[in-house]
């Protein structure tokens, strides 16, 4: 009787937490079980081992193999197991030595050929793996310039079974990651090939775009179709500065999970831009999935932009769902077999036509709708989900003249960028020593102790509070971008101009 032990990385949510695995081989009727795995993807694994195992030319031990994955109370979904399952069978059985594989972690699924397939999460898996000090991980090489990007990892990138077992029997060199020439992994450039200089005649809007990037703030746009709203949306990236390295792993750790990280490019150091269109399922968007629980466009646009185009048609369960994250940087996906929780730090920006038929205030087609008709149609984006709004536009047809005058006040995205930074800067320095960075996200309570504007400053809202035209949350959405519109003007603290500048964005659209 011999038993074997070895380590894998199983993901909760975007967090990465150690599995053992261990393996018995001995007496007694021959056949597997397998201890520890809830999900039938995973006992799939079973048939995966043993036919890449045959395939690859190593004896199938005759003999009674159990393996139990520990701890079993965590949920172990998807096929990345395999490996270390493979690993201690073979360790158990005596085709590797044991001590070889007891430290390292193991990821990655096995092909029925033997071969070793990329698998998602590969990012957070090592990241995980790496809490336990100088570790060694062995991946698919499919995913090895993923697994490259945590420090302080050695990372064997392995393609087969019959590479893995050569390397573990001889114990020297180990297969090398293919990309070693680069000094730094490669970087995505995410950002799409636009400028902020394409927009023309929209100068009340594009300011509104530097105010939220500058604080991270949340944006509503209204008006006809042709105006420009999705323009002025897809060049909000452009007025971001790079992710922080901190913040590029979270931001790549959520794509690796979905698995949709490009495998040659795998960090992301650009804020994401994410555009769900109105008729994705509420999982795509806000997360969810039949056995594995996936984030969706509101955690892929962490850090970055979620943009949704036509808000109004959006199912009202979906806007509704939007609060939570908007509200708390988190989203928890409830399923029947528990709850997850993902990052989903994003800037919201919502873009609206005034009524269902698109066509009003075109000068060539005639709208029908009643004013009936296009209140309820905007109805449908709720008064709680506005609360949260920081910004709210009207973006309304330029005129030839108004064309031609604002010609001369349009800047690049690199010219407003700096002046983002600027601004950034000036609130991160304010907030270090604290887990925030921007404006946007300085929870309630302390905003209200440590950041509160003068008595004077604070008057303009004071009157609003009074009539009921501004609610207790938007007071916060107004408090909040008073600061930014203070650190884009290179001021401490926020006055009047900046309140009520502030104050008039929130109110907005009426
Ligand atoms: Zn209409």
């Amino acid at each position: 009787m011999a038993v074997a032990r070895t380590r894998s990385v199983a993901l909760v949510g975007v967090a990465g937490r150690t599995v053992e695995v261990e393996a018995d081989v001995g007496n007694g009727l021959a056949g597997i079980h397998l201890i520890g795995l809830p999900d039938t993807a995973l006992s799939e694994a079973r048939d995966r081992v043993r036919s890449a195992m045959v395939n690859s030319n190593y004896p199938w031990p005759d003999a009674r193999i159990i393996v139990s994955l520990f701890p079993a109370s965590l949920p172990k979904r998807g096929s990345q197991f395999d490996l270390a399952i493979a690993v201690a069978i073979l360790g158990a059985a005596g085709v590797v030595p044991a001590e070889r594989i007891a430290e390292p972690f193991f990821l990655g699924e096995l092909g029925l050929d033997g071969r070793i397939r990329a698998v998602r999460g590969v990012l957070p898996s090592v990241l995980g793996a790496a809490k336990h000090g100088d570790v060694t991980v062995v991946v698919p090489s499919a995913n090895s310039a993923e697994a490259v990007l945590v420090p302080d990892v050695k990372v064997i990138p392995v393609a087969d079974l019959r590479q893995l077992v050569e390397w573990l029997r001889k114990g020297d060199d180990p297969p090398r990651p293919e990309f070693e020439e680069y000094a730094e992994p490669p970087k995505t450039t995410g950002a799409p090939d636009v400028d902020l200089a394409d927009v023309v005649g929209q100068p009340v809007a594009r300011r509104a775009l530097a105010v939220c990037a500058a604080g991270g703030h949340n944006l509503w746009m209204l008006g006809p179709p042709g105006t420009g709203k999705t323009m002025l949306a897809e060049r909000l990236p452009t007025l971001l500065p790079d992710l922080e390295l901190d913040h590029a792993l979270e931001v790549t750790a959520i794509h690796s999970v979905a698995g949709v990280l490009p495998a040659n490019a795998p960090m992301m150091s650009r804020p994401p831009f994410v555009s769900p269109h109105h008729t994705a399922t509420a999982a795509a968007i806000i997360g969810g999935g039949s056995t594995v629980v996936r984030p969706g466009a509101v955690s892929l646009a962490h850090r970055g932009v979620l943009f949704m185009d036509e808000a109004p048609e959006f199912p009202r369960h979906v806007l509704d769902a939007l609060r939570q994250p908007v509200e708390s940087g988190r989203v928890t996906v409830s399923r029947s077999a528990g709850s997850v929780t993902f990052p989903a730090r994003f800037m919201l920006v919502l873009a609206a036509n005034p009524c269902p038929c698109a066509q009003a205030e075109d000068q060539t087609e005639t709208c029908k709708c009643s004013p009936t008709i296009r209140r309820r149609y905007l109805g449908r984006l709720s008064g709680p989900l506005l609360d949260r709004i920081d910004m709210k536009v009207t973006v309304a047809r330029s005129s030839r003249r108004e064309l031609l005058a604002d010609r001369q006040f349009v800047e690049s995205s690199e010219t407003v960028a700096e002046r983002v930074l600027a601004a950034r800067e000036r609130a991160a320095k304010r907030l270090a020593g604290t887990q925030w960075r921007s404006n946007a996200e300085i929870p309630s309570s302390v905003l209200h102790a440590d950041y509160r504007p003068s008595d004077e400053a604070m008057r303009p809202m004071t009157a609003c509070l009074d009539t009921g035209t501004l609610t207790a949350r938007g007071l916060d959405r107004v408090v909040r971008v008073a600061w930014t519109l203070a650190d884009l003007a290179d001021k401490d603290t926020p006055g009047q101009d900046e309140t009520n500048a502030a104050l008039s964005f929130w109110l907005g659209v009426r």
